[in-house]
């Protein structure tokens, strides 16, 4: 039922795109729209009242939330983020440890594959690992086997990624690392600097990170 009087906004669209919708829980397209407040006579528009803030639509379930909702990534760009990592972790700890032991090459191609890169084999493996290798400044930032190149890449493809997933995930994606600098039967001193720098980059506390890397060493994989 309509009432004889009431203040209603009147939405303009600014924006179109896909978001995680907190309200259906799925990726959604969504409309940002801001508004003004209208006085209404029996729901028709009669005087502009004030703007209201901007807010983000749902075209699914037509839910209306805040613009923050828009910072939260997409499932399809969790995903992509979540593969970068694997693949940037892998070849960190490569670098790291060195491409002389075919165990520790198998296990990181392995990790690569797993994340979603079917198709990339060792020799593209070490392909991009020379590339990485060779760019930035050259200067470690506090690891001695990863160069200025992967420092960045480790930087780009964790930092954004860490405040998206759970201590459980974020434990994961650092056992995998740990695991591939295990193939060869133990830690070098590198490879142990590169998975605790990894492990910072991933908001693990030392502790934690330290902790880890023992139980990696007791968990057969
Ligand atoms: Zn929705």
């Amino acid at each position: 039922m309509t009432r004889l009087w009431g203040v209603r906004p009147r939405w303009r669209t600014d924006v179109l795109g896909d978001f995680f919708c907190p309200g259906c829980g799925g990726d959604r397209n969504y409309r940002r729209q801001h508004g003004r407040r209208w006085l209404r006579l029996l729901g028709t528009p009669l005087l502009p009242l004030g703007p209201v803030l901007g807010s983000v639509q749902c075209t699914s379930c037509h839910g209306r939330y805040g613009v923050e909702s828009l910072e939260a990534p997409t499932c399809v760009r969790l995903t992509g983020m979540l593969r970068d990592a694997q693949y940037t972790i892998a070849l960190a700890v490569l670098a790291a440890g060195g491409t002389g032991s075919a165990a520790v090459r198998g296990e990181a191609c392995e990790v690569i594959r797993a994340a979603g890169f079917e198709d990339c084999g060792e020799a593209q493996v070490l392909a991009a690992l020379a590339a990485l290798s060779g760019r930035g400044d050259g200067e470690p930032f506090d690891v001695h086997g990863v160069g200025g190149g992967l420092a960045i890449e480790l930087h780009a493809a964790l930092e954004p990624l860490a405040p998206h997933l759970s201590q459980q995930g974020r434990e994961r994606l650092l056992l995998q690392g740990a695991w591939i600098a295990l193939a060869d039967g133990r830690y070098l001193p590198q490879e142990r600097a590169t998975l605790t720098a990894v492990g910072g980059r991933l908001r693990l506390g030392e502790e934690a990170v330290g902790r880890l890397l023992e139980a990696a060493t007791r968990t057969p994989h």
